[in-house]
């Protein structure tokens, strides 16, 4: 079941630009996890204010995989993991290289990688994230009402966002995985949806007109509709220069390269203008 949340923006400044960051696929504890482009991301994060840019983390946050999973190969795992103990492990270690944008945090999804381990054990790896970090943990799928106050008004501004992990099938191509976003969120009318779990970052735009009949059936009002479709990237590389047969799941099953970082989606509070950004 979808969960529903509700966040405030009070907008103090004089010109806000009020932001939406989407982040995933982090895959601490893959031997592809790409530490040093997190670490460079998030000094870009925290050169932000805080009250108006808005962090969501989209899944995947630990890669969770076990020798039961089909997914295991020796080699993707660093080897800092090669122990019994490696799911609170890497639990710690992604909230240790989390915690400094915790004040931007707003929430987190649970994934596939955490999915698995969570079925055989009862134990679900993202709500505790969620609970080390004091950020609300909001299932597999979220419904976001966000209520913006500019203070030179009293009319608020409220949009609405769908956020997901993703199909776990995937689609192919950037199309396919819109229709997918448009199919998944149709029913919730979001003006934001975001999925990730394909680790190819983008960002698209697609503006629809409604032709409403008026009362009397003589004319159309036409309203205009536009939805931001956000795919975040990841910081899990699929290609590594390893030796022998060292590789990850990524390489044996010929994924392509992954599209690493975060996506931004911009509000412009006092122009009502949102626009997205494909990187941060
Ligand atoms: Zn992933």
């Amino acid at each position: 079941m979808a969960t529903i949340h509700t966040i405030n923006t009070k907008c103090r400044h004089k010109r806000p630009i009020v932001e939406h960051i989407f982040l995933s696929c982090f895959h601490v504890g893959s031997a592809g996890f790409h530490e040093k482009r997190w670490r460079e991301e998030r000094e870009k994060i925290l050169e932000k204010d805080p009250r108006y840019a808005n962090v969501w983390i989209l899944g995947d946050e630990i890669d969770g995989i076990s020798t039961k999973d089909s997914r295991f190969e020796l080699g993707g795992i660093a080897d800092r993991y090669h122990c019994n103990d490696f799911m609170n492990l890497q639990i710690n270690d992604f909230v240790d290289l989390v915690e400094p944008i915790q004040p931007y945090l707003r929430g987190i999804l649970d994934s596939n990688h955490t999915r698995r381990f969570r079925k055989d054990s009862s134990f679900n790896p993202t709500a505790e994230i969620a609970s080390s970090l004091d950020v609300p943990y909001l299932g597999t799928t979220v419904i976001i009402t966000h209520n913006i106050h500019p203070l030179a008004s009293d009319r608020v501004w409220s949009e609405r966002l769908f956020l997901m992990h993703g199909d776990p099938t995937g689609a192919r191509t950037l199309t396919g995985r819109v229709n997918f976003m448009r199919r998944a969120s149709s029913a919730f009318q979001p003006t934001i949806v975001a999925m990730a779990h394909v680790h190819e970052r983008g960002a698209i735009a697609e503006t629809e007109v409604l032709l409403l009949p008026n009362a009397a059936g003589t004319d159309f009002k036409e309203i205009e509709r536009t939805v931001h479709y956000v795919i975040a990237g990841s910081y899990l590389r699929t290609y590594m220069v390893t030796e022998g047969s060292n590789a990850g799941y990524g390489e044996v099953r010929h994924y392509a390269p992954s599209t690493m970082g975060g996506v931004s989606v911009e509000m412009d509070v006092f122009n009502r203008d949102i626009w997205e950004r494909s990187r941060l």
